[in-house]
């Protein structure tokens, strides 16, 4: 059997920046759209040995925002992705969507080129706060895109949320969790990814914070207030059917995202499109975000790669390790013995056990005498701290 791999597309437009955003993504660039979308599937092509050498299990259009581009472009890049694939390969493919820019007519030809989970990025259901992070969106264009989604039976929708945002209060989020929970129950939302906001030096909400004129409409809730905000989300959530299976994500029995699996469980995965990263062979690899340089180096044949790091031994396993802690259930220390050939207590004992003591992570027996490792409710709260001891 072939070893599987997950193929992600970056789609970088959108129709307005919004203020925290720091991704690879560009306004008023239209008219580089068709050539844009020549130039992945040619970078498709220019992989065809390692891509007829896997099996495509996950495929995940992400941006920028890809339910922006007219969506023949999203089929003209999944009948190129065909062309390496066999019937039943896929199990997930995932397109992130913006509510305001999906319709009807887009929605079916997603279908129809087997598009079988939306990603909606929904970040709040406050009008005056979307407004604050300069999303382009409404409350109400999440409930028409959700009702497309439901005319259309899309089975499995996730969600985004973001928290926090200038103008949220303690309060006004516990109504942000009663609006998500009448969703959850009106829409087959199986999924829901919840993010820390980062508030990155050069996105126009830095600025707005840093201004004495804004600070006070766009300032954000404590430390304190914003834990509280955690507990409550999780206490609604796992309430309504949703585990944490890892620190920014729950979802329903079954329904964790295969693609992002993927990543944490690091295994192989092909980024194609300006600043896609990609996994592969012990080796990451990352696409230069610049849209003309992209354009130029796939137009004459050569990889758009500017970011090129290959791990060694040593690097790979501190690397799983933190990747598989990210996970509610961690990992096996069997599983980590079979991929690498050694004894992770061997190499990193002191480590785990110094963690261990902080009640950081758990080791937990299993038959066999193999451990699970995972990290305790408050490892998962200071991960950071883990990931710093580890490395
Ligand atoms: S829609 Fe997403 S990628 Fe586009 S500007 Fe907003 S946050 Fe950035």
């Amino acid at each position: 059997m072939k070893q599987k791999l997950g193929i992600y597309i970056h789609i970088p437009f959108c129709m307005s920046k919004c203020y925290y955003c720091n991704f690879a993504s560009y306004v008023k660039k239209e008219n580089r759209i068709e050539e844009y979308i020549d130039c992945v599937c040619m970078e498709i092509l220019q992989n065809a040995e390692i891509l007829s050498e896997y099996d495509i299990a996950t495929i995940y259009f992400g941006g920028g925002t890809p339910s922006f581009i007219d969506s023949k472009y999203i089929q003209k890049i999944m009948d190129t992705l065909r062309l390496f694939q066999k019937e039943d390969d896929v199990i997930e493919t995932t397109i992130e969507v913006n509510p305001n820019s999906v319709t009807l007519e887009k929605l079916q030809d997603y279908k129809a080129c087997g598009i079988n989970r939306i990603s909606m990025g929904v970040q709040s259901t406050h009008n005056d706060v979307l407004k604050k992070i300069g999303r382009i969106h409404q409350i109400e264009d999440v409930y028409q895109a959700l009702e497309l989604c439901k005319k259309l039976n899309f089975s499995n929708i996730s969600i985004d949320l973001i928290y926090p945002l200038p103008g949220l209060t303690l309060s006004t989020w516990k109504e942000t969790l009663e609006e998500v929970t009448s969703m959850i129950k009106k829409y087959p939302i199986k999924h829901i990814s919840i993010y820390n906001l980062e508030v990155h030096e050069d996105t126009m909400l830095y600025h707005l914070l840093e201004q004495k004129e804004f600070s006070k409409e766009f300032s954000l809730v404590d430390e304190e207030e914003e834990y509280q905000m955690k507990e409550n989300l999780f206490e609604k959530l796992e309430k309504n059917g949703f585990f944490q299976y890892e620190i920014s994500n729950f979802s329903m029995k079954g329904y964790e995202s295969k693609h992002n699996l993927t990543y944490w469980n690091q295994n192989y995965y092909l980024g194609f499109g300006a600043g896609a990263a990609s996994f592969f062979a012990g080796t990451r690899y990352k696409n230069t975000e610049n849209l003309e340089g992209y354009i130029q180096s796939i137009r004459s044949g050569f990889p758009a790669i500017t970011e090129k790091e290959e791990l060694d031994l040593l690097d790979l396993m501190k690397e799983y390790m933190i990747l598989k802690l990210r996970l509610k259930q961690g990992f096996d220390t069997n599983e980590f013995l079979n991929r690498f050939g050694k004894d992770v207590f061997s190499l990193f004992q002191n480590e785990l056990e110094d963690l261990e003591q902080k009640e950081l992570i758990k080791i937990l027996p299993l038959k066999d005498s193999h451990k699970q490792i995972c990290l305790t409710k408050r490892g998962m709260e200071v991960a950071n701290y883990v990931w710093e001891k580890l490395i």
